[in-house]
Formats: C-alpha cells, sequence, structure tokens
C-alpha cells in the first residue's frame, strides 16, 4: 500500500535527528506504521495489552520521582528496582500531540535476572498513545518482549 501524505510527514518527522539525536526510527527500514503493527502482534502473542504495559510504566515512574536519582525498591514486585533521572530540556511528542514531556529517563532494573530497561515519559505516551515502541537502532527503542520479561515475568 502507498503512503499517505500524512503518513509520509510522520514518517519524516521519525527520522529525522532535529527532536532527538538519531531520531525514532534508527536504522529500521520498515514504515512507522509496520513496526506499529509488529510490536502489536508480539504484545498480542504475549497477551500483554497496550493499555496494562503503560499503567505499569507510569505506576513505576511515579514511584521513583519522589527519590530522584535514587534506587527505590518497588512494593509490588521485590525483585525490582527503579530510578528517575531528569536531564534539562523536554521532548515533544513527533505525531504531533500538543504539549511537552520532560526529559525524564526510568530505568528498571531485575535484581534476580540483571535485566534493565529504561525509559523517557514520551516512551509511555508514544506507546499508549500510538502503540509506538520506536523503530530498530532507536537509543529509545523498547522491544516489547524485553520489558515484558522484566514487568510481566509470568507472560513470558
Ligand atoms: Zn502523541
Amino acid at each position: 500500500m502507498k503512503e499517505s501524505p500524512e503518513e509520509k510527514r510522520l514518517e519524516e518527522t521519525l527520522r529525522s535527528s532535529q527532536m532527538v539525536a538519531g531520531g525514532f526510527m534508527g536504522t529500521d527500514p520498515r514504515r512507522p506504521l509496520e513496526v506499529i503493527e509488529d510490536d502489536e502482534d508480539l504484545l498480542d502473542k504475549l497477551k500483554l495489552s497496550i493499555h496494562t504495559l503503560g499503567r505499569r510504566m507510569h505506576e513505576l515512574t511515579d514511584l521513583a520521582i519522589p527519590q530522584m536519582g535514587n534506587w527505590i525498591d518497588d512494593p509490588r514486585q521485590s525483585r525490582l528496582r527503579v530510578k528517575a533521572d531528569d536531564y534539562n530540556g523536554s521532548l515533544v511528542c513527533p505525531w504531533p500531540h500538543p504539549g511537552s514531556y520532560q526529559k525524564r529517563i526510568t530505568t528498571v532494573k531485575d535484581k534476580n535476572t540483571g535485566r534493565i530497561v529504561s525509559w523517557t515519559d514520551l516512551n509511555i505516551h508514544m506507546i499508549e498513545a500510538h502503540g509506538f515502541f520506536e523503530g530498530k537502532g532507536a537509543f529509545f527503542r523498547i522491544e516489547p518482549a524485553q520489558i515484558a520479561a522484566i514487568l510481566f515475568p509470568d507472560l513470558t
């Protein structure tokens, strides 16, 4: 199927490095909508909804915010530790959406396996609102299977 003008414009924005270094697509040759569909399939296989994933990401970020820069034990899953770090500046949704997201990075570590996953507040928004985990090779690409293995190990 041919790319619509809207999709073309979105792809240009996502591939541009003006908003974030390297852009949101990394080295991924797929079209943004293909990336979104492929990741949706992966989540379906895990029986994990974007809603459930997004809610858990928010929960962990909110847990870490009051103690910025320090590791906090997650009271819900004792094997998880979470930390949030603030950086100068803000990010805007490339779709585009009004509003901006503080440059804050949440890192979650599984103490048992040593696995780590990181996200920005914009990642949470793009996952929840657009089902977009970013292209392969993008700095903040989140692999659905990897984040699920850390936050929802019962599903993987
Ligand atoms: Zn958006």
